[in-house]
């Protein structure tokens, strides 16, 4: 090791930088950089999230490692996996909370391991992280919310909203956006309800009380934080015999609900592009590892406040009807057009 640390840079490279890199945190020449992912009832974290952020790590970075983990929606089982990563020798956390408060637990934990944190789409809330990769949330909300309105034009009826989970800080994001745009525009909101765990399961369970309450015909248009909640709305209002269905919207662009909306199921989602989020984050990760800093110039915005204050890469959302799946979701090969056919 001493030998190979003495060797020129560009030797050390020809031998493939693993056998001569940098030594990490835990001394075996590697970095080690540990990504957290909250679930996976959401297709986005496994489908895209995982194999993105792996692929541009190694692709960025010979001598590091990569550990991932997927805490299946249980915070304390996320905490368990976050200690068993720093036990690992991580040199780096990468982190999307299941629950933004409770999860300043393992920021803390990292800290004191003197390991950077950098939160991922989700924000930790209570104690600052090194870094915030996300997507503008409040944006994401409100062009669900103006699409929506849109859709529903001047019909009289009324609103079903279902917001994400209440322990993750981007729900309130999302709603706040939406409600900037809903509050005011004379429509009425029904029925308003915080879905645990972003569950499509109980997102078809609130909207099956809700058409209870207003009555099937009083339901104008379906606001839902997510295509998993979307899927949830609409099995409920199918059971329910509704026919045409009211306008639903959703986010994240998941192959189910790109096939809902081709077939008019599903009135619009939100593409993020969360491949770029990831190898961002990647990147960010890749840096911290190596020089303790984040990477020059990806920083466009800030999150918190004062002493809290965390530089942040917020990037765009995009809305998705029909008219536009080919010029978004397709021209962006997140999904080629031949695999969305194929389910069709
Ligand atoms: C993400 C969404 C996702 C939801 C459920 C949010 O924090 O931004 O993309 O659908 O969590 O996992």
């Amino acid at each position: 090791r001493l030998l190979a640390a003495a060797l020129p840079a560009a030797l050390a490279l020809a031998l493939g930088a693993s056998a001569c890199g940098s030594a990490g945190a835990d001394g075996d020449g590697e970095l080690q950089i540990a990504l957290l992912l909250p679930e996976n009832k959401t297709a986005r974290y496994e489908s895209h999230d995982r194999p993105a952020f792996v692929d541009r790590v190694h692709e960025v970075c010979a001598e590091c490692e990569t550990l991932v983990s997927n805490a299946d929606q249980d915070a304390a089982h996320q905490q368990a996996q976050a200690e068993a990563a720093l036990t690992n020798g991580a040199d780096v956390l990468v982190l999307d909370p299941v629950d933004s408060r409770s999860a300043a637990v393992i920021v803390r934990q990292a800290h004191a391991a003197g390991v950077p944190v950098v939160s991922y789409d989700r924000q930790v809330l209570g104690v600052p992280v090194d870094f915030h990769v996300t997507f503008d949330n409040e944006q994401v909300g409100a062009l669900q919310a103006e699409v929506l309105l849109a859709a529903v034009g001047d019909t009289g009826g009324e609103l079903v909203v279902l917001n994400g989970s209440p322990t993750d800080d981007n729900s309130a994001l999302f709603r706040r956006g939406a409600h900037s745009v809903l509050d005011g525009a004379g429509v009425v909101v029904g029925a308003e309800v915080d879905v645990p765990d972003w569950s499509p399961d109980q997102a078809q369970e609130a909207m099956e009380r809700a058409l209870t309450t207003l009555g099937r015909d009083r339901v104008a248009g379906v606001y839902a934080a997510n295509d998993g909640m979307a899927g949830g709305a609409i099995a409920a209002m199918k059971a329910a015999g509704l026919d045409p269905l009211p306008p639903v919207t959703g986010q994240d662009a998941e192959l189910a609900a790109v096939r809902r909306i081709l077939t008019g199921e599903q009135y619009m989602t939100v593409y993020k592009a969360v491949r770029t989020q990831a190898r961002m984050a990647a990147d960010v990760a890749v840096s911290l590892a190596r020089t303790g800093e984040p990477p020059e110039g990806l920083r466009n915005s800030w999150v918190g406040d004062g002493d809290e204050r965390v530089p942040a890469l917020m990037l765009e959302p995009v809305a998705v009807t029909r008219e536009t799946i080919a010029a978004t979701v397709v021209a962006d090969g997140f999904w080629p057009a031949e695999e969305i056919c194929e389910g069709l």
